[in-house]
């Protein structure tokens, strides 16, 4: 496992990073807006494999229709599937964000649980989903961890997993809890612009430095 110094490591992408990605966030936009533990949930949802332009616009519309736990429950199936249409997957997401919203409604009393392991029995809720939740929606230490959150934690040598619960607990073990509330945000961000998926962009990165990828791939490739 690489020594890393997080101070600098969360330093520096915080100087590049200052918003972040959220789920259900209008990538345009500069402010995080606020919003409910449920509105992080159904949007977390809505973003499984889609960009985040059309789990916004998704987000959106549905919200505009429906914005609680009861007005999701009662909200008839066809319509939600006409609303989330630009989050893709439609006929199964409108499915999976009807049942969660009728479980809080009468088993929650219309409140999100804030424990992982309630988030987790929720049909479509992985523990991304619900670490998501946890930060997001409660400003709870936690970390999702999706696909650029692993492959970046792989590349750094800050983890050697195959799957991204193993990174997750490896980064709890080695990351400071004071960071966990910012790491997937910043994580993200840099995932999409700098540590992309097929080539990143090592010329442009702040991270070279504390990366094993770039000791050990780039700079050979470069010669
Ligand atoms: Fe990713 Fe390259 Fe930066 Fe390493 S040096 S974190 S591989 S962009």
């Amino acid at each position: 496992m690489r020594e890393i110094d997080y101070d600098e490591m969360i330093a520096r992408l915080r100087d590049e990073f200052e918003v972040g990605a959220y789920p259900g966030k209008n990538p345009e936009d500069d402010e995080i807006p606020t919003r409910s533990p449920f509105k992080v949930l159904i949007s977390t949802v809505l973003s499984q494999r889609t960009k985040d332009i059309n789990t916004h616009r998704a987000s959106e519309a549905l919200f505009s229709e429906y914005e609680t736990p009861k007005e999701l429950a009662e909200a008839p199936l066809e319509e939600i599937k006409d609303l989330i249409e630009p989050s893709g997957f439609y006929n199964v997401k409108a499915e999976r964000v009807k049942r969660i919203a009728r479980r809080i409604h009468e088993e929650f009393d219309d409140q999100v649980p804030e424990d992982l392991r309630s988030l987790l029995d929720f049909k479509g809720v992985g523990r991304k989903t619900a670490n998501c939740v946890l930060v997001y929606g409660f400003g709870e230490p936690a970390i999702p961890v999706d696909t650029h959150v692993h492959r970046i934690s792989n590349r750094m040598g800050i983890a050697d997993t195959e799957d991204p619960e193993e990174t997750e607990k490896i980064l709890e073990e080695e990351i400071p809890k004071r960071f966990w509330i910012e790491i997937n945000k910043l994580m993200v961000e840099f995932g999409k612009n700098i540590c992309q998926p097929r080539k990143p962009k090592c010329e442009r990165c702040p991270l070279t430095d504390m990366c094993w990828y770039y000791e050990e791939v780039y700079v050979d490739e470069d010669r």
